[in-house]
Formats: C-alpha cells, sequence, structure tokens
C-alpha cells in the first residue's frame, strides 16, 4: 500500500483527455501536488492508504476551469458605467479609478475575484494588471493569489496612462522600458519553482499603447525569457482604425509584419477580423482568448469562434474584468460561449457542450504552454480539479453531466475545490481564508475607492 495525500473515490470523472475519457465511477490518487493515477471501480483499495479521503458518491469531478483573461483589479468596479458604450464605459468606471488604485485596493478586489473563481470552479487565472499607477501593485494580486491558493498567471500589463482622465494624480507613469523592466523584476521575486502556483507572461495593452519598436522589443523580451505575450487584439474597430491611421496598416497585418506574432500570442478578444486575419493566426498559432460575456455586455460583437475552430486555432475562454462582465463566474462563461456563438451562427451545433469545456480547461492550458501540467485528469498533472454536486433543482436530474455542467449549472452546485492538490474549498466553504470577512472588508475598500475617485 503506498502512502498518499488525498484519494477522491466514487465519482464520475470527466477527465477531458485526449479520447474524451468518461469514468462511470472512478478514484483519484492525488499526491505531491500531482495526480498519482485515475481509474475506474475500486482499484484503489489494494492500492493506496490516503490521509483523507473524498466520498464523490453522486458527484462528478471535472478538471479546474482556466480563466486566461481578466483584471482582477476591476472586482471592486461591479456594476459601475453600466449600460453605456466602450468609451463613456471606461470613463465612468476604470479611468476615473485609476489613479486612486493602491496595494490595499488592488489586494482586495483581486481577493474577492480569487474567491468566485474557486466558487465557480476555475483553479488557474491569468490577470491582466495594466493598472500600475505606483510601484508593486502587480504584487498585490499575486498576494491574493498566494492567500486563496489559486494558480496564478501574472500578466504584467502596460497601458499609455498619458491620455487618461487626471493621469497627473499618477505617482507612476509607466513607459515600455519601465514595463520590462519591472516584469524582469517579478521574474526574479517570483521565480518559477515546481508547485508552479505563480507564472508571469506579458501583457502589453492594446495597438495604441505601443510602437513598432516597443512591440518589437516586447518580442525580444519574450523570446529572451520565453513567456506568454497575451494583448487585446480587434475587440472594437477603434483598433483597426487607429492602425491603418499611424501604422499603414490594420492591426494583425502591422503585428504580423513587425513580427510580433508567435505560438506563445494569446489574443484577447479577437472579435472584429477581416479578411486575412484568420489565416495570419493560423500562420503563426496565435490563440485566442474569447470573452463571451465581456463582448454582450459592451455590446462589442462576436468572435468568429467556427471559423478559427475550422481553421485549428486553439480558442480559450475568458471572464474579462468585472469591469464589463460584473462576474468572474466561469460556469455563466461556458453557457454564454455557447449560446453567443449559436445566435451569431443561427446554427445550433455550431459548438457543443464539450466543445466549450475543452476551451475552458484543455485549451486554456494549451494557450499557456502548460498542456504538460495542466488542463486534464491524467497521471502525472497537476491535481486541480473540482467537484460537482448536481444535486440543485436547476441542474437535476442530470442527464448528461456535461450538459448539466454548461447549460444547467451554477457556482452552487461547485462542492469542493481543488489546486495543487491542496483542498481550497470544501462542502462550498472556503478553507483557506474566512471568505465572509474579506467581502466585508472589500466592500468597506471599495465605497473608499468610490468616494475617492468620484464614481
Ligand atoms: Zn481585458
Amino acid at each position: 500500500m503506498l502512502s498518499i495525500e488525498l484519494l477522491i473515490k466514487n465519482g464520475r470523472i470527466i477527465t477531458v483527455d485526449n479520447n474524451g475519457t468518461d469514468i462511470e465511477s472512478g478514484w483519484i490518487a492525488i499526491n505531491d501536488g500531482r495526480i498519482l493515477a485515475a481509474g475506474s471501480g475500486k482499484d484503489h483499495e489494494k492500492l493506496y492508504a490516503a490521509d483523507k479521503i473524498i466520498d464523490a458518491t453522486g458527484k462528478v469531478v471535472f478538471p479546474g476551469l482556466i480563466n486566461t483573461h481578466t483584471h482582477l483589479f476591476q472586482t471592486l468596479l461591479k456594476g459601475l458605467g453600466r449600460d453605456k458604450p466602450l468609451i463613456e464605459w471606461l470613463d465612468a468606471s476604470v479611468r476615473n479609478a485609476l489613479p486612486f488604485y493602491d496595494e490595499e485596493t488592488c489586494y482586495y478586489a483581486a481577493l474577492v475575484g480569487c474567491l468566485e473563481s474557486v466558487h465557480s470552479g476555475t483553479t488557474t487565472v491569468l490577470d491582466f494588471m495594466y493598472a500600475n499607477t505606483r510601484p508593486k501593485l502587480t504584487d498585490a494580486v499575486i498576494k491574493a493569489f498566494d492567500t486563496v491558493g489559486v494558480r496564478g498567471i501574472m500578466g504584467r500589463g502596460f497601458t499609455n496612462v498619458a491620455g487618461l482622465p487626471k493621469a497627473n494624480f499618477c505617482e507612476l507613469i509607466d513607459t515600455v522600458p519601465n514595463f520590462l523592466a519591472d516584469t524582469e523584476r517579478l521574474l526574479h521575486e517570483y521565480p518559477a519553482d515546481q508547485s508552479d502556483m505563480i507564472s508571469i507572461c506579458l501583457a502589453p495593452g492594446i495597438i495604441w499603447d505601443l510602437n513598432r519598436e516597443e512591440f518589437q522589443a516586447v518580442r525580444q523580451f519574450a523570446d529572451k525569457y520565453k513567456l506568454p505575450v497575451t494583448m487585446h487584439i480587434v475587440e472594437t474597430e477603434d483598433d483597426d482604425a487607429f492602425s491603418l491611421d499611424v501604422n499603414k496598416k490594420r492591426t494583425i497585418e502591422f503585428l504580423d509584419e513587425i513580427g510580433f506574432f508567435g505560438p506563445d500570442v494569446i489574443s484577447v478578444h479577437s472579435v472584429y477580423m477581416q479578411s486575412g486575419d484568420i489565416e495570419i493566426f493560423k500562420k503563426h498559432d496565435v490563440k485566442v482568448s474569447y470573452c463571451p460575456t465581456s463582448n454582450m455586455i459592451l455590446a462589442s460583437g462576436f468572435a468568429p469562434i467556427r471559423e478559427f475552430m475550422k481553421e485549428g486555432i486553439t480558442v480559450c475562454l475568458a471572464s474579462d474584468g468585472a469591469a464589463s462582465n460584473d462576474s468572474q463566474d466561469m460556469i455563466e462563461t461556458m453557457k454564454n460561449a455557447a449560446l453567443l456563438q449559436k445566435v451569431f451562427y443561427r446554427d445550433a451545433s455550431v459548438v457543443s457542450a464539450y466543445d466549450v469545456l475543452k476551451m475552458a480547461t484543455i485549451n486554456g492550458a494549451i494557450a499557456l504552454g502548460k498542456e504538460k501540467h495542466l488542463g486534464s485528469i491524467e497521471a502525472g498533472k497537476k491535481a486541480d480539479l473540482f467537484i460537482f454536486n448536481p444535486m440543485t433543482a436547476k441542474t437535476m436530474p442530470m442527464n448528461e453531466p456535461v450538459a448539466a455542467l454548461v447549460y444547467s449549472a451554477g457556482e452552487e452546485n461547485v462542492d469542493t475545490m481543488i489546486i495543487n492538490g491542496k483542498v481550497i474549498m470544501e462542502n462550498k466553504k472556503i478553507l483557506t481564508v474566512d471568505e465572509e470577512a474579506i467581502l466585508k472588508e472589500a466592500a468597506a475598500v471599495g465605497a473608499r475607492l468610490r468616494k475617492k475617485a468620484g464614481i
């Protein structure tokens, strides 16, 4: 008998492996942050002595969801600037609040976002942190990942703050050299370790934030340190209007011409794809982070997911920030991801529930370059998974588990959460922090921020 830390038994297991293996009643042996083995029936009884056993009878085990794009600092801005178009929304929320962010506001905003992530089945979050109005605000988000126990990909973001209202209030006027130097600092302060709980990537904001030489500097930096690069690309028509004016080429043509693209690029939104753009993405194996809820709230439009899938482009899923979503709920995101495409193409079969589950798990892992460790329930991978309890009126009877998760479920069905082999939440109770105390403090911190910003 092998001594192990954790065993899950008697659960249905949707592995999302290459063969789509669905184990009717099975077990998962977990030790030292990883899945040691998984199987069906009662084989585990002869093999393992576990410190802790979770009986998942009547429940379903899914790989943890991977949110490939959010801005956790925005979590305190829920509901502000709602029902306004993009630019008016920005002025009514994010732009005015930005200069007033400090470490405390970033930390509490990120804590709330991490808590919601865990409740909705999310084990990994890529945070696109462009609110660098003071030094080291990025570190406050990393601290929140660590406090709650969420696997974090910290996208050190860059936005050109010169155009923002009240920009003079910013203690730090971020520049591209500073952006890259700070990313280098983060790489040294949060070095890669075996747990891989925190890793770093580059997040240049949008086409108008950098010029040709600056984009090329980002590319060289990414090559040097082998980091993913993520950027907002053609969320609205404004990107191409700007790029045609300044760069004399459309956004994606320009970025192609200057050698910016590669398989390490995660293009966020990718709504206004023009003729030839998909071919460029395909040529460089660019990944697409699809943010359906945000695209609907801001009325940005439809990303052409069917065409991306047809061309073999990896599509992953994301909530986007709470300022343009009001939620970090990846279960809701999955449902919206499917429904928006069905309406767009007027074809109910265009994206299936299983396609969407793959987008939210293994495709996210591929986009992050972490598919060897994340995205499915397989021996050797990180033990990042959640246990789904279908026993609610909304999901019962559960005729098909993947359809139940994507179309009928809510966070009330996420019962237990395991990240890096550690039980973060059990029976819907978060074990790592005092959730109620954090929510109350975050409301107070948020109220002070709104008062200072006059929003
Ligand atoms: Zn965004």
